[in-house]
């Protein structure tokens, strides 16, 4: 065989190769589970906390996310007209705002989204939004409000539902923060699967005392709200979700600061929960590094 027709050879050879990587990357993008975060008003710092969402969902090699911002708080009505995210484009809708009532045609968009078989992912104070909008109470099941809006739901020691009244007991709040311990409640729900039965999250604020309708509930985990931290001394939900018409809702209180987003436990359940979410199943695996049942594992500490 003369040189030339070797080479001749190894280029169409390598040409096919690089068709082949072309076609499997295209491939792969097309497989990518569009997200839409929504951000704009927080009491928390949405400005930092989004880009981390988007780089950790990013990076996993599942998603692509896109960002609806919404405008500043106590702008007059016209500023928002131009808000319509199209919840429909996207396989979920991860919500870091916690601010203004959205305009009504939002509100139903939302809700139709969901409805329709959407998935709607809620991070930390994203629950303490919206205490007049009904049908995102149902979505969320509990929220930040105080303890005459709705019933609270705990867990005893054993991992039974304890369910407080409206009117009785404490309203929602939380100790300082601290590293606290996260108790998978339930094992066989797909997010959860591999994922250790304890392990120890980064310094986060533990919300107790949530109130809500709480209706189908599924308690994914639990965190013990110490009372030397000035906590409740009551197992207090930090992940659950809850089916809203032919779509599900997951909800982690977690997720305060940077920091706390940082935590590999908290970026590997908000993956697998948007993934699960989107597509009712899920594939991004738990990672080998994991954070212990005693010490935190930070993507800052990796
Ligand atoms: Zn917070």
């Amino acid at each position: 065989m003369s040189t030339i027709s070797t080479f001749r050879r190894f280029a169409s050879l390598v040409t096919a190769v690089i068709g082949l990587l072309v076609l499997s990357e295209t491939a792969t993008a097309a497989d990518r589970i569009k997200v839409l975060i929504v951000d704009g008003q927080n009491n928390h710092n949405w400005k930092a906390t989004t880009p981390i969402l988007k780089e950790f969902l990013e990076k996993s090699g599942r998603f692509t996310v896109d960002v609806a911002t919404t405008p500043p708080n106590k702008q007059p009505a016209e500023a928002w007209d131009n808000f319509r995210p199209k919840f429909s484009d996207y396989g979920a809708v991860l919500s870091n705002y916690n601010g203004e009532l959205w305009p009504a045609p939002v509100q139903r968009s939302l809700e139709a989204y969901v409805a329709g078989g959407g998935g709607l992912v809620i991070v930390h104070a994203a629950n303490n939004a919206f205490p007049e909008w009904e049908q995102f109470n149902k979505m969320i099941g509990l929220g930040w409000r105080g303890a005459s809006y709705g019933n609270r739901i705990t867990l005893d020691r054993a991992g039974k539902v304890v369910e407080t009244a409206k009117g009785e007991g404490p309203g929602a709040g939380h100790g300082s923060q601290h590293d606290f311990s996260i108790v998978v409640r339930d094992r066989e729900n797909p997010v959860m699967q591999g994922i250790p039965a304890e392990w120890m999250h980064a310094k986060d604020e533990l919300y107790h005392g949530q109130r809500g309708p709480a209706e189908s509930m599924h308690i994914l985990a639990t965190a013990f709200s110490d009372k030397r931290t000035g906590g409740t001394d009551a197992h207090e939900p930090m992940v659950w979700w809850i089916p809203y018409g032919k779509g599900k809702v997951f909800t982690t209180l977690m997720g305060h600061s940077e920091h706390s987003m940082h935590c590999v436990g908290f970026q590997t359940i908000v993956e697998r929960g948007t993934e699960w979410v989107a597509t009712g199943k899920v594939t991004i695996p738990v990672p080998a590094r994991f954070p212990s049942p005693t010490e935190v594992l930070t993507t800052e500490s990796k």
